[in-house]
């Protein structure tokens, strides 16, 4: 089966739809010049709509001090009329991670990756406010009813913006999961012995679908161009039909719609825990 994202993310969206959404507005911090960037930026303004939540971008150029970055974090830290607050890496000026990590407001935290929410994740089950990427790989298992109990499961990547944070949200469904990483000695097989397998790597072909058991799922979180201008995942499927035999997300139409939609899930959180 294809795990859609689709129909989850409009869930998550229509539950929003009865939750207070009076004076939303999200800060990003916006690297100029960099076309990506640019490409999230309006997929940002194309979500926030949908719950009529504003966005204030903040231009970063190659310009920018560090002094005038955290000046700016501070301001709107401190400003009531800002709910939530991203900074889209990488940016033009260096900003040490540990900084990033400890000086935007936890309750403005929309990414969820500072140390208080991060904090929050490892040392008890609430799940109010996960980094949207591996809270959306959880809704979309769940949104097509996946048995986590029980289940091994590996995560490919130890980000803290994905696979760490992934990782614990399987331990809360009693799943049993391993993560695996550039060091790890035996992929292969921690993959083949897998009911779900988690890939956010960002490396394609570093799973091929014919390496995935029968009747496995399959989150894929990576996301390439191709050459020929194709968005690919991080899987390679390398079998016909394989949406016979395994469960795996497609990319794009997977996990990354639903990753919207926990945004604006987790800007309604910061307003809350304001
Ligand atoms: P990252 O580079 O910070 O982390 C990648 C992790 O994968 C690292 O822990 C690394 O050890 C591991 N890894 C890489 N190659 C490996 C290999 N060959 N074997 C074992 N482990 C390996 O990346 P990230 O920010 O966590 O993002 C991962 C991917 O997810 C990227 O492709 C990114 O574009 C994508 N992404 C997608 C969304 C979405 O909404 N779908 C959101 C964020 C990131």
């Amino acid at each position: 089966m294809l795990l859609k994202g689709k129909e989850a993310a409009d869930k998550i969206v229509a539950e929003l739809l009865n939750e207070d959404l009076s004076n939303l507005t999200l800060a990003v911090f916006h690297p100029l010049n960099d076309g990506a960037a640019e490409s999230y930026l309006k997929t940002k303004e194309k979500w926030l709509k949908k719950i009529n939540a504003k966005i204030e971008v903040v231009p970063v150029d190659g310009k920018m001090t560090q002094d005038e970055f955290f000046r700016k974090l501070e301001t709107l830290n401190k400003d009531t009329s800002v709910t939530g607050i991203m900074v889209e890496l990488p940016l033009p000026v260096k900003i040490p991670e540990k900084e990033l990590l400890t000086r935007i407001n936890p309750f403005k935290d929309v990414d969820g990756i500072t140390y208080f929410n991060q904090g929050r994740i490892f040392t008890s089950k609430n799940e109010d406010l996960i980094p949207c990427t591996a809270a959306a790989s959880i809704k979309l298992l769940e949104h097509y009813r996946t048995d986590f109990a029980g289940k091994n499961v590996v995560v490919i990547g130890r980000s803290y913006i994905v696979g760490l944070p992934l990782f614990k949200l399987f331990l809360n469904r009693n799943s049993t999961p391993a993560v695996a990483h550039r060091g790890t000695s035996d992929l292969k097989n921690l993959v083949h012995n897998a009911d779900i397998v988690a890939i956010c790597a960002g490396t394609r072909g570093i799973v091929k679908s014919s390496e995935i058991k029968d009747g496995a799922s399959v989150v894929d979180v990576g996301i390439h161009v191709t050459e020929d201008g194709k968005v690919v995942g991080d899987m390679i499927l390398d079998q016909e039909n394989e949406e016979t035999r395994i469960n795996y997300s497609p990319v794009p139409g997977g996990v990354g719609i639903v990753t919207n939609a926990m945004m604006l899930h987790n800007l309604v959180q910061c307003k809350k825990m304001q």
